[in-house]
């Protein structure tokens, strides 16, 4: 893995930036609540910008009427939180387990990789990724990544 020291809330708030647009035009709020001072990781920046927008497209495309994106991200103890928490249709309980699947997809043109990618990406860091959903409520993904401890 090409990594390097990096901080997560400037890849988000890269990504948001060319994401604004689209997400305005679809009447989509976007709610900032990132932890300022987070702990920076070493990862590879291109596979965690790919998780982020293929989660921000996602998230949009569940909300083709508008509603709210919160993204989140803290720590705890050793561990860098992320979360994407929309107001979109939701995931039914029976296919929230194939979501990661490649090649599922409940789109007419869909694709189905984009998870199945974040998946391997994420675990490519030795993090995790795990979807929480209510239908007609909305959907939470939370990726959680290893905080590198720096031994003297
Ligand atoms: P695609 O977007 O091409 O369908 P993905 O792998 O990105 O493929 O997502 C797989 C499926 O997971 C989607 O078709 C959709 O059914 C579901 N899904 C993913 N993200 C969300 C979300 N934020 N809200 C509701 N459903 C979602
Ligand atoms: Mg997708």
């Amino acid at each position: 893995v090409a990594s390097k020291e990096c901080s997560v809330n400037d890849l988000l708030n890269g990504v948001l930036s060319f994401s604004a647009a689209v997400l305005r035009k679809q009447k989509i709020k976007v709610r900032l609540n990132l932890q300022p001072d987070l702990p920076s990781i070493f990862a590879d920046v291109d596979k965690l910008k790919q998780v982020f927008v293929n989660l921000i497209i996602n998230a949009s495309e569940a909300m083709p009427n508008g509603g709210i994106l919160e993204i989140k991200s803290y720590n705890v103890d050793n561990q860098l939180v992320v979360q994407f928490v929309d107001t979109g249709e939701g995931i039914p309980p029976e296919e929230q387990s194939r979501i990661f699947d490649p090649f599922y997809t409940t789109k007419p043109t869909g694709t189905g990789l984009g998870l199945s990618i974040s998946y391997q990406n994420i675990k490519l860091h030795n993090g995790t990724i795990e979807v929480d959903s209510s239908p007609g409520q909305g959907t939470t993904f939370t990726i959680k990544l290893p905080i590198e401890q720096n031994t003297p």
